[in-house]
């Protein structure tokens, strides 16, 4: 049974809190009954939990002399007490439909559903969102045999649009809708690092989607657990629909970023841009891709333990050159495809041990040696994504402990995979490209110097 329907079965006459209620908003809010179930009255002024439920005489009398709304169709009868219309916001949660909260406010069914379904004309009722708060405002019961009446019933499933449920005089219920100005702003945000770029950024209050999206354009050059050093500073321009009261339309995107590294000693900036025949990224200023065709190291925790060059070989006692590099890394950490390619061999080979070769546009190719095992699905002529798992950090082979031999070909010679200069891996717009690229810069730099600062929505993002 609903709360307010035994509220409603005593009459109003109860002070104390429904023991249901408290017991599902405790889990939610603890120190606030009233969380997801706050009652007003009609003059706004917010009533402590549920007293506003349960009028004194005063507080009637108090409600009676007060303007009644002008939305309330109900005539004013000189002989009888007017009930106050009480307004409630209730947030939907999992499983909640609007038939179930007015159930639970006391509405019967029969009206209920008449509201359902003046209301589904307009609003796509089974796809509501969790979380999304619905206003209403009910007549209550006046006596024991009465019943409460749901006068209106306001809903905004998307911020460009609030839907408002009226009852008539009749007792018919009507759908006004109101459509709200949505602007695209650019907004910007900038700081110091202090501690992690994440919580930096967060706390200037960089939405999370425009944050992700920066993190991943400056990931191929920044490591973010030991390039960051005190003094390091962030600065962030993002563009963001909103709606002319104050509500986000969507989760923004950053149009350009700034990030200095090593206390300043390095300084990464990108633009956003969409090539004709490419996917929308991020560009230097030079119009260099950020995604670069290698990944700097092929584990996600390493360490070097031998360089590319002439060597004394440990295992074979003679010196020789060392044709990759080595990383040490504990066995079974996976082994990712520096870039995207095909498998052109995997399989023992020899003292390189369980071995993966692939083979990656601009006359480049990778190899992983010693693994202790190859991942599922990687076979000759299979095509893999850049940061793929294709195998695991083994000694098999000629080697004396468990590390990855990384070899970098090009052109069939292997070259040091260090020493490769970083822009040579990277896509560069050329032609036609280029041109609407730089007009794109100029258009980004006007925009970063007329933003304002990132606002924060009236309601809070989840
Ligand atoms: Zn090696």
């Amino acid at each position: 049974m609903g709360c307010l329907a035994i509220v409603a079965a005593l009459g109003w006459a109860v002070s104390r809190p429904d023991p249901e209620l408290r017991t599902a908003d405790a889990s939610r809010v603890p120190s606030r009954l009233a969380s997801d179930f706050d009652f007003y009255p009609e003059s706004g002024t917010p009533m402590p939990e549920m007293m506003v439920l349960a009028p004194t005489d005063s507080l009637a009398e108090t409600s009676v002399a007060a303007p009644v709304a002008a939305s309330d169709p109900a005539p004013i009868d000189a002989d009888q007490v007017q009930p106050p219309s009480v307004e409630t916001s209730v947030r939907l949660k999992n499983g909640d439909t609007i038939a179930r909260v007015l159930g639970r406010l006391g509405v019967v069914a029969k009206e209920a559903a008449e509201a359902v379904a003046a209301l589904a004309k307009h609003v796509r009722m089974e796809r509501l969102p969790i979380g999304q708060t619905i206003t209403v405002k009910i007549r209550p019961a006046d006596d024991e045999e009465d019943v409460p009446v749901l006068l209106a019933l306001s809903i905004r499933p998307e911020p460009r649009r609030k839907f408002m449920l009226e009852r008539d005089e009749d007792g018919d219920y009507a759908v006004e809708v109101e459509t709200f100005e949505v602007e695209s702003k650019f907004q910007r945000a900038a700081g110091e690092v202090d501690g992690s770029v994440i919580a930096s950024a967060e706390a200037a209050g960089v939405p999370h989607a425009p944050l992700a999206e920066m993190l991943r354009a400056f990931s191929w050059d920044v490591n973010f657990q030991h390039d960051i050093k005190p003094g390091d500073r962030f600065d962030v321009l993002i563009e963001r629909g909103w709606t002319s009261d104050g509500l986000p339309v969507d989760a923004g995107r950053v149009l350009w970023a700034e990030l200095t590294t090593g206390g300043g000693a390095e300084n990464y900036s990108i633009y956003r841009f969409k090539p004709r025949n490419g996917e929308e990224f991020f560009y230097n200023g030079k119009g260099e891709s950020v995604v670069k065709a290698l990944l700097r190291t092929p584990l996600n925790m390493s360490r070097i333990s031998s360089r590319f060059g002439l060597r004394h070989h440990p295992v074979l006692g003679f010196t020789r050159l060392h044709a990759g590099v080595d990383f040490a890394a504990p066995p079974g950490t996976p082994i990712l495809a520096a870039g995207a390619g095909s498998v052109v061999e995997a399989g023992p080979n020899g003292g390189y041990g369980r071995w993966v070769k692939i083979r990656h546009d601009g006359g480049l190719s990778t190899g992983y040696a010693h693994m202790s095992r190859i991942a599922a699905g990687v076979h000759r002529r299979v095509h893999v994504r850049q940061g793929q798992v294709i195998g695991f950090v083994g000694s098999t082979g000629l080697s004396t402990g468990p590390h990855l031999h990384f070899e970098l070909h090009r052109n069939g010679r292997p070259v040091d995979p260090l020493s490769v200069a970083r822009t040579s891996l990277r896509a560069r717009l050329g032609g036609q490209d280029l041109v609407r690229f730089t007009s794109r810069v100029s258009e980004i730099d006007r925009a970063r110097e007329s933003a304002g600062p990132i606002e924060r929505p009236h309601v809070e993002d989840d």
